[in-house]
């Protein structure tokens, strides 16, 4: 399976390019400001982009979806419970100063039912708490590879603090959905270096600290 990470200033959020070797099909993840480098990236691996997908819709993992729409013509999907977020894209910007297009509008939202692309499949998992409508994207080859966005990262946790957020069921869709994933899984956060579910369930703090509640 192809897969390249690409991050840049000033979120440096990570946005993916996923693709098949025998069909030269392909996804995107969460096109932010990196959106040039994953467009230059799926030209020199001559893939051919069938989804863009979002894991969720805070103004830094949706920046680059009005390029990445122009460049490949893919749908967009997002989860119906983040619409409220995806909406307000200028004013999310607004948060952070920061001036920002409002994207396209979105295409699909999911039905939780697996995308197939090449030779592989996206499967859904709706995993609520950073925001109502965050998903974890399950990708198979040899490896299991879980595009968690911000519910997970390495030695830490999707904040809660912000509109939509709660801390009960961020760890629930930590312990409950993204756990059972078994601890070879390979996590990819939306911020920050990959990590495996087995090393975040035996020594992220924020998990033992959950787990160890009475
Ligand atoms: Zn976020
Ligand atoms: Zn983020």
């Amino acid at each position: 399976m192809i897969l390249e990470a690409h991050a840049v200033a000033p979120f440096f959020k990570n946005g993916f390019v996923v693709g098949c070797e025998r069909t030269r099909e392909g996804v995107i993840i969460d096109p932010g400001d990196e959106v040039d480098v994953l467009i230059a990236a799926v030209g020199r691996q001559s893939l051919s982009v069938k989804y863009i997908l979002l894991t969720h819709a805070h103004v830094d993992h949706i920046t680059g979806v009005g390029p990445a729409k122009s460049a490949f013509g893919a749908p967009v999907y997002l989860h119906r419970d983040d619409l409220p977020f995806y909406e307000r894209a200028v004013q999310q910007g607004q948060m952070f100063g920061l001036s920002v297009q409002q994207p396209p509008p979105v295409d699909v939202f999911y039905d939780l039912s697996p995308m197939k692309f090449g030779d592989y499949e996206v499967r859904i998992h709706h995993t609520p708490g950073h925001c109502p409508g965050g998903v974890c994207l399950e990708i198979r080859d040899e490896d299991t590879h879980l595009f968690v966005g911000d519910t997970l990262f390495a030695g830490s946790i999707g904040r809660t603090d912000l509109p939509g957020g709660n801390y009960d069921i961020l760890m629930r869709s930590i312990t409950q959905v993204l756990f059972p994933l078994g601890d070879e899984a390979i996590v990819h956060p939306g911020h920050g270096p990959d990590t495996t579910i087995g090393r975040e369930r035996k020594a992220n703090p924020f998990v033992l600290e959950y787990l160890e509640q009475p």
